[in-house]
This record gives structure tokens, sequence and C-alpha cells, in this order.
């Protein structure tokens, strides 16, 4: 099954837009989607190579990602926001060259559905109703957009990224939440039952780039690991760890609480590529390129 689903978006990139066929027929650059489609807050991986290829960047969603040098070429996490509707969108790449103009090559993705839940009423209580005052939101999620749109070129991690603490699911990603002052807010990571005081752990090694509390987020850790990916760990009871500090995978950075926006103990934890929060469970079974 595997082999098809690289099988087939290389076959749509040889039979496919004339602007490709004028690069094969220079150079022999190929771009080659690693996926049938991609769903909403999902990431998938675009590979470059090509004789003289020094980089080169997607544009689509209107945003552009960065590829970055892997084995054999050039690799890029195309992620997809949680909002995007469902349909087909044009995807660019320019491909630059040690000799010679830019290339382009012009294709297709598919977003399909991320088959988000609606969840049952939140009751938040009175005295953490103010968190959510849009104001509060607006305010944190420009704060967290600042963090999370730096492009570290220098990757920190390898290997798959994993899970932060063995624990069972209470939320998933992307999900639709009501809340008891009629707010209705979208869950931006995945959330674990955990008494507090229970040990959290670096999903991948990185840098921390924030160990401080957020309204909404509590007591949180960000870690860049480089390449556009950022991990965070949220409702903290205690923070391990310092900006600047380098950890590794399976490192405790802190322990679970419930600070911030949560109505009980949970961890709840983020990973955004390229600015753009995605499904972490997805995250952390994609294969990551070499
Ligand atoms: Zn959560």
């Amino acid at each position: 099954m595997l082999k098809k689903l690289l099988v087939v978006p290389v076959l749509i990139a040889l039979l496919g837009l004339g602007a490709l066929r004028h690069i094969q027929a220079q150079s022999a650059i190929v771009v080659t989607l690693n996926f049938e489609f991609l769903r909403q807050g999902t990431a998938g991986v675009v590979t470059l190579s090509g004789e003289g290829v020094v980089g080169g960047v997607i544009n689509a969603f209107e945003r552009i990602y960065p590829f970055f040098p892997v084995t054999g070429g050039f690799a890029a996490f195309l992620a997809v926001p949680m909002e995007q509707r469902i349909r087909d969108y044009p995807i660019t790449v320019t491909v630059y060259r040690a000799d010679g103009e830019p290339l382009t090559w012009e294709g297709t993705v598919r977003v399909a559905s991320g088959e988000f839940i609606r969840e049952p009423t939140f009751v938040l209580p009175s005295e953490k109703l103010h968190l959510l005052d849009m104001a509060v939101q607006e305010s944190e999620n420009a704060r967290l957009n600042s963090i999370y749109s730096v492009v570290t070129p220098e990757r920190f991690w390898e290997g798959q990224f994993s899970l932060p603490a063995n624990a069972p699911t209470t939320s998933p990603f992307g999900s639709v939440r009501d809340f008891n002052d009629g707010s209705v807010r979208r869950h931006t990571g995945h959330d674990f039952r955990m008494a507090v005081g229970t040990p959290v752990k670096a999903s991948a090694s990185g840098r921390v780039v924030y160990a401080r509390p957020l309204d909404i987020h509590g007591s949180n850790v960000i870690i860049d690991h480089g390449w556009g990916v950022f991990s965070n760990y949220s409702h903290l009871s205690q923070i391990f760890v310092v900006p600047g500090q380098i950890v590794l995978q399976g490192e405790v950075i802190g322990l679970s609480g419930n600070t911030g926006r949560s109505t009980g103990p949970h961890l709840h934890w983020e990973i955004a590529v390229n600015g753009v929060l995605i499904n972490p469970m997805d995250f952390i079974r994609l294969k990551m390129p070499t």
C-alpha cells in the first residue's frame, strides 16, 4: 500500500503539467508528494531532487514552506491548517539551482476532512471564565504565532517524534468545543489524562524557547526542534527547563498540572509546523525524512 502511495504522486508528476515537463526535459528535477491527500490539520512530506538543485520553497494555502537538505535531495513539511476547506488546492514549488534561474513546478494537493468531533460542553469555573474573552484569546494566539512562525534551519532531532507521556487520551486535536458561557473554540492540541505532578517528556530533541505561564495554556514549555517544527506542553504544575536549554528526546521537562484554561488535571500537547498547528498524534506517525 505504501508503495502505491509513493508511486501515484510520481506518476502524476511525470505525466502532469506543462511546467513540470519543462523541468524534466531540462534537468530531470523530481518533485514528489509523499501522500495521496492531506487531512485538515496534518502535514505531509514533499521531496525534491535533481542535479544542481540547491534548495526550494513550496507556496500553498497562502503560505511558504521551505525545503531542507536530506539524503539524496531536499524535503519540506507541507502543513494544512485545521480550518482549511475541503477541496483541491494549487501548489507551486520553486526550485533553486546552482546555475540558472529558479524553475517552478505546479501541481495540486487534495485536502480531506480532519474528521473532527464536537465535544460535550466544557464547564469552566467562574474564576476562569474571563479566559474565554476574545481579547485574551487573540493576545495569546499572537504571542504563540510569533514563536511558531520562526524557522530555524538547523535540525535538532533525529528519527520519529514520541508521546510526551504514556497516558489515556481525553480529547483529540481539532475538536469543536462549546463552553458554559456560549463560547466556541477549536482544540489546538491533544489532551492526555494525567494526575497533577506526572512527568512530561520532550517528544523530540530541541532547544527550549519558552518556559513560563500563559493565560490560556497555563505554565507551558515550547521546544524548537528546527525546520519550523515546535512542540508545546501546557497546563503544567512545574517547569524544569529554561529558554535556550537544549533538551533530548524523552527528557523530563516538567510536571503535568491544571493551570490556565483547564477544567481538570491533564496535559495539553501541541505541535506546530511552519506556523500551522497540526494533529500531534498524526505527526508522530509521519515517516520523517532522513
Ligand atoms: Zn488541550
